[in-house]
């Protein structure tokens, strides 16, 4: 197992723990049950990559290397410059694609399979349809250019990235004061429970992966006073099967 996959393991196993002591939505039960369909998509998203889609991102940075494309290879930076710059760029990048897959059909279908979900906890990070993979990782190949991203740059933007994710899809209780201080910076779990919300004017909001600041200054940044009475997931779904794994799977081919 490489470092990457031990740390979001550890991680996932550290916040469970915490939100499994110090719960915000109090009253879960078999939460296994729950976990478990969003654990068995993790490690099938992780073959999907593992046998495909990261020999496709590694050729084409290894193409964009050759060729000195993308912004990296016009800016002589310091690795540290470099960092700063290619990490904001493409939390920005991800700001929009997440934006993008409530605004498009087509992106929703898919996207809407991570928003079913009517008990969210830290595993919640794990339920991406693997059809959004797939388009997620295709779609940003271009901007990975562009940027002219090492594989490094890459591998340590997705590490804080599944961190973060693990973290604000957590049913932590994080005491409002802590999380107010932290979302001016980073993406809390009470910043999330909104956009997990049933009412879809809450929903299309609080897009960002990383930093706060994209939603703030894009416009779509909302709190909510009480995020205890937000009642999680869509109108549409709500049924047991669609937290199993195959209505999870189906989602995105059902109407609705
Ligand atoms: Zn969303
Ligand atoms: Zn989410």
């Amino acid at each position: 197992m490489d470092t990457k996959a031990i740390l979001i393991i550890a991680a996932l196993i550290v916040i469970f723990l915490l939100e499994t002591v110090f719960p915000h939505y109090r009253g879960r039960r078999d939460r296994v049950k729950h976990g478990l369909p969003h654990v068995i998509t993790a490690l099938l998203n992780s073959l999907i990559t593992k046998f495909a889609l990261v020999l496709v991102t590694i050729a084409v940075i290894e193409w964009g290397k050759t060729n000195s494309i993308g912004l990296t290879h016009m800016l002589s930076l310091s690795p540290t410059a470099e960092l700063i710059i290619v990490f904001l760029f493409f939390d920005i990048w991800m700001y929009f694609w997440h934006r993008a897959n409530h605004n498009f059909g087509f992106l929703w279908r898919f996207h809407r399979a991570h928003h079913s979900d009517t008990e969210m906890d830290t595993t919640t990070a794990l339920r991406f349809h693997p059809g959004e993979l797939v388009l997620s990782t295709f779609l940003r190949l271009p901007i990975v250019l562009l940027l002219g991203m090492s594989l490094g740059q890459l591998v340590l933007f997705e590490v804080l990235l599944n961190i973060s994710t693990l973290f604000h899809h957590s049913n932590l209780a994080v005491p409002e004061k802590w999380d107010r201080l932290l979302r001016t910076i980073i993406v809390t779990p009470n910043m999330h429970r909104v956009h997990h919300s049933i009412e879809q004017f809450e929903t299309n909001s609080n897009y960002t992966s990383l930093l706060s600041v994209w939603d703030r200054l894009f416009g779509s940044f909302r709190t909510r006073k009480d995020t205890l009475t937000i009642t999680i997931g869509l109108p549409v779904f709500r049924e047991m099967n669609y937290q199993r794994l195959w209505g999870f799977l189906v989602t995105p081919f059902r109407p609705g």
